[in-house]
């Protein structure tokens, strides 16, 4: 019976993984998955081994964001053993939970099965040789993160939050449950995402829609690192729908999210 002290460090089922990161959120709508998407693809074009994987089980939009929805999903056999082949999109390797589950069918993988499922796309998944494997997580606290934190040896997570009131409080919940002695994953930083808006008319103007700075308070209070500042910016949005991050083009907002790949590489 053991109930306390840290939890014993798992054992790597990704050898060839240099960095596991965790992408969270203490609630949905954040953003999270478009900062997952943008900061694979920024360390992509920085030149290293990037692979991101969708646990979303919520809302899984990883596939859309990166417009591989569609992409049929392949299994090759190995020394007798089949494994999941992570489709590549942008120097990105990429499975998701969503690529498992009909289009348009509700997300009815709870508990044990979506971390079986989970457990599935790391353990089976051809990964290969990495640099970076980001995991965009549930947002929230869940079954799924202990399930992630349990498999993995997660080298730590990155908290995305606007600077709203609301967002910042379950955001702190977020780091308490990683930085809690049983759980004990570094937190390696914040994003304040949609920190300001700026109208394409006015571009030295800066309107405060969810408030200001929160999210940077947030962090000189924890004493954690703010990774960046991301504005609302529409082709933020339109990158996301039309399956093509931003962070693939040169322009202001896509050298934000090389910025941010910088400041997690450092
Ligand atoms: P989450 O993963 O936290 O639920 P998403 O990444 O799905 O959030 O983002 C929610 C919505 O907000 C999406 O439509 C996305 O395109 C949009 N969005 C996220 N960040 C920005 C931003 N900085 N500027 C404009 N739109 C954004």
């Amino acid at each position: 019976f053991r109930n306390s002290g840290p939890a014993p460090k798992p054992e790597n089922p990704l050898p060839g993984v240099k960095n596991i990161i965790g992408v969270s959120s203490g609630k949905g709508g954040v953003g999270k998955s478009t900062v997952a998407s943008n900061l694979a693809v920024a360390l992509a074009r920085l030149g290293y081994k990037v692979g991101l994987l969708d646990a979303d089980i919520f809302g899984p939009s990883v596939p859309k964001m990166f417009g591989v929805e569609d992409e049929p999903l392949y299994m090759e056999k190995v020394g007798g053993q089949d494994y999941i082949v992570p489709i590549e999109r942008y120097g990105v390797k990429l499975l998701s939970i969503g690529l498992l589950m009909e289009r348009d069918a509700p997300a009815l993988w709870r508990g044990a099965m979506a971390s079986r499922a989970l457990n599935q796309l790391i353990t089976q998944g051809m990964w290969g040789d990495l640099d970076y494997f980001l995991i965009d997580m549930p947002p929230g606290t869940s079954d799924i993160h202990l399930t992630l934190v349990q498999t993995l040896a997660i080298t730590g997570v990155i908290i995305i939050s606007t600077p709203q009131e609301v967002a910042l409080a379950d955001a702190r919940k977020g780091i308490g449950m990683f930085t809690d002695d049983k759980v004990n994953v570094p937190v390696l930083g914040i994003v304040e995402n949609m920190a300001w808006f700026t109208p394409a008319a006015h571009p030295d103007e800066r309107y405060y829609i969810f408030g200001r700075d929160g999210a940077v308070e947030l962090a000189r209070r924890l004493k954690v690192k703010l990774l960046a500042q991301i504005p609302i910016v529409g082709s933020i949005c339109e990158g996301g729908d039309s399956g093509e991050p931003i962070a693939l083009r040169e322009s202001i907002t896509g050298e934000a999210f090389m910025t941010l790949g910088r400041a997690v590489v450092e």
